[in-house]
């Protein structure tokens, strides 16, 4: 099947970043907008614009029955769903390609699979995928069960949803006196949260880190793996800035894993883009879960390895066999993105607002993907990142000051930003070191020092 019209279901830098690959393709391109967003880039960039609701994210960005008839009504044979919002949704994959229409990105059973983390841990087994310690399968209702499940890992564990996602759902639990109790509010959480009561548990790694592997194919089971990310840095599970390669780890170390997620995406006839999340500790891989989506962080990859993820995306969605092998990937250099949000740099609170002026870096191996302009209204009822900040240099130690030297140069008024943070955390030893562990920047938060 093929298309040449294609509906963005989504807004921000993402429907921006996908509207200008599929014109660089050829393709047309349709936005959809909230009453929220009538004035936001996307609708201005895009051949054709439809509104499907009011602002409220339900009403609108995720109002699936709302999209599909705005497919329907512009004549689009495709939907990309960007990230977030529907892209993860397998109940909406399967809508678009029952009325006919390509969904761009995996089948609805790869989705389904994978979202839950039972059986893509399963799945990840059977491809050789390092894994987690702990079992492949739901944990009992049977509280007997339960301890020989914990005892049979060792403390700590972690009891996490199998339907889980956005770092809800999971409690950590160091010894057995807080074992039941965890396991039942993290079930009643996951009942409400997700629908799905199933839960399992799985050893707690204590200083890991968060290491991903971006993999790519077509639909003629051809799959590349394009490298690794050190997405680390974050707050309650939310990542703040990304880099690529990651730092520290032997080539031969990250070509073995990569080389296994590329045989689990052919086991599971997986089509598309994709992400291997692992945590890394003690030279060992982690599998602990797959996005089956671009991710926010993809440019640091691209950045790297030269592949205009974006586009390829849509190519093999076209039908195109991937014409590269693994041998003609090799990454150069080094990369990182920063994420700009428009939030209170020491509280995280969101500021939304009207940006009064709005000044971006340039230069040799900066790129700033953003949705903004000066006089842009930033809504609040989205999430708050208004624009990422790659920068690309020959090493490790380029990047660095190169992403100084732009984040110097980044000013934004009218809204507070995250840019102070950024700027502190580039002039700090330990990440400058490289290799920081998932709670490193918890700990420094109290501690830092913002100019
Ligand atoms: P979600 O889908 O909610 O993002 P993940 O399974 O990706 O859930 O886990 C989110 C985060 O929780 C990880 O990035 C890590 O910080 C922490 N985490 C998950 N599993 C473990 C584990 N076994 N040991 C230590 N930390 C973990």
């Amino acid at each position: 099947m093929t298309f040449s019209k294609v509906l963005i279901a989504n807004r921000g830098e993402i429907a921006l970043r996908v509207i200008r690959a599929c014109k660089e393709l050829g393709l047309k391109t349709v936005a959809v907008y909230s009453q929220a967003d009538t004035d936001a880039m996307h609708v201005h960039l895009a051949d054709q614009a439809l509104c499907i609701g009011p602002a409220a994210p339900a009403d609108s960005y995720l109002n699936q029955h709302t999209i599909l008839l705005a497919a329907m009504a512009s004549g689009a044979e495709a939907i990309h769903p960007g990230y977030g919002f529907l892209s993860e949704n397998a109940m909406f994959a399967e809508a678009v390609e029952q009325l006919g229409l390509h969904f761009i990105g995996p089948t609805a059973d790869a989705i389904r699979t994978m979202g839950d983390k039972v059986a893509a841990k399963r799945a990840m087994l059977a491809a050789g995928v390092p894994c987690v310690p702990g079992p492949d399968s739901a944990l009992p209702n049977d509280d007997a069960a339960i301890f020989d499940v914990a005892e049979a890992i060792g403390y700590p564990v972690i009891v996490k949803a199998a339907g889980g996602g956005g770092g809800r759902g999971m409690r950590v639990i160091h010894d057995k006196s807080g074992l039941l109790a965890a396991v039942a509010t993290t079930r009643e959480e996951a009942r409400r949260a997700f629908g799905n009561p199933a839960l399992y548990l799985e050893k707690f790694l204590v200083h890991p880190r968060h290491i991903e592997i971006q993999i790519l194919c077509d639909q003629h089971g051809a799959g590349v793996w394009l490298g690794s990310r050190d997405c680390s840095m974050q707050r309650r599970h939310q990542k703040v800035l990304e880099e690529a390669p990651a730092p520290g780890i032997a080539d031969m170390a990250l070509r073995a894993v990569g080389e296994r997620c590329v045989e689990a995406c052919r086991q599971i006839g997986y089509r598309g883009v994709g992400t291997f999340e692992f945590l890394y500790e003690a030279e060992a891989f982690y599998f602990i879960e797959m996005n089956t989506r671009l991710q926010v962080e993809h440019p640091v990859t691209e950045e790297v390895s030269g592949v205009d993820i974006v586009k390829a995306q849509l190519l093999v969605a076209l039908g195109e066999p991937l014409g590269i092998t693994q041998d003609d990937i090799v990454s150069v250099g080094h990369a990182f993105e920063c994420r700009i949000n428009a939030e209170d740099p020491f509280t995280f609170v969101p500021s939304p607002g009207v940006l009064s002026s709005w000044s971006v870096p340039g230069g040799h191996g900066v790129r700033v993907d953003s949705h903004m302009r000066a006089g842009a209204d930033i809504p609040p009822y989205y999430d708050s990142m208004i624009g990422k900040l790659i920068v690309r240099g020959r090493d490790r130690t380029e990047a660095l000051a190169r992403m100084r030297v732009a984040l110097a140069g980044f000013e934004v008024e009218g809204v507070k930003t995250n840019l102070p943070l950024h700027r502190a955390l580039f002039d700090d030893a330990g990440f400058i070191d490289g290799g920081t562990d998932i709670h490193y920047l918890e700990r420094w938060l109290p501690q830092r020092a913002v100019t």
